[in-house]
């Protein structure tokens, strides 16, 4: 947030959820199949999607959702004290965990000083400098791509540009495993020609990237909408399988 002229990171430590999940939800599918990461989100977005199914944290201030303080030691611990039930780590999540990267930054590194795993959930949206400061702290992340045109995400006020470097940046990182997600909302992102030059260019970082085709149910400024048809989803795996080696489908 801008206050007079100075840029700070105002939802630091404030974590509005909490939860112990399985890698596969976040999606990653093929990272440490069957363990878990403890889930961390706090609130806000770079963007404003109309099918955000986060909406009630992403979409919304320090006013908008109730949050508690947690310092990154005191999540670090927490994550450690589940080793038990299968916690290998910490995964930033939920809300866009890049609008508050110095909160990741610093328990990304306490988490490896312990000996935990590390995963970003992200919409990419991100400058270099944000992502030198994350260098080496992200041992796998999933990355949206919301769509394949700068138009489609000036449209939900992102930046493609920002976004594909990103995702090339993640790729060529060799500590980082990287699964791209794709959420096929009717009528905005399940154009064939889209996805087949989407996957084409994954292709072109690596075509064993694992690409996830995940199903629309409607939901936030799209409560009207109907989910994506089971067929469609099938089809654009198909184009994109004509580029890349693990296509999955999410949400079926
Ligand atoms: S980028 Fe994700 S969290 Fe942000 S508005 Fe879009 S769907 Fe919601």
């Amino acid at each position: 947030m801008n206050r007079a002229g100075r840029i700070v990171d105002e939802n630091y430590g404030r974590v509005t959820s909490l939860a112990l999940d399985p890698v596969e939800k976040k999606p990653l599918a093929r990272w440490n199949p069957g363990s878990y990461v403890l889930s961390v989100g706090s609130y806000g977005c770079s963007m404003h999607c109309p099918f955000c199914q986060n909406a009630s944290i992403a979409q919304v201030g320090a006013d908008g959702v109730p949050w508690h303080e947690m310092k990154p030691g005191e999540l670090v611990e927490r994550a450690c004290e589940l080793r038990r039930r299968g916690c290998i780590g910490i995964a930033f999540t939920y809300n866009e965990p890049l609008c508050g990267y110095e909160f990741v930054r610093d328990a990304a590194k306490l988490a490896h000083e312990a000996g935990m795993r590390t995963v970003l959930v992200s919409n990419g949206m991100a400058t270099d400098a944000v992502l030198d400061e994350l260098a080496g702290l992200i041992d796998a992340a999933n990355i949206d791509l919301k769509c394949f045109t700068a138009d489609g995400y000036r449209r939900l006020g992102g930046d493609f540009a920002a976004v594909t470097h990103t995702i090339e940046r993640l790729v060529s990182d060799p500590v980082c495993h990287v699964e791209v997600t794709t959420l096929v909302v009717p009528r905005l992102s399940d154009d064939e020609a889209q996805i087949d030059e989407a996957s084409a260019w994954l292709a072109s970082l690596d075509p064993s990237i694992p690409y996830h085709l995940t199903r629309f149910f409607p939901c936030y400024r799209m409560a009207e909408g109907v989910p994506t048809p089971l067929r469609t989803l099938a089809n654009l795996a198909d184009v994109a399988r004509a580029h890349l080696d693990d296509v999955l489908l999410g949400n079926v």
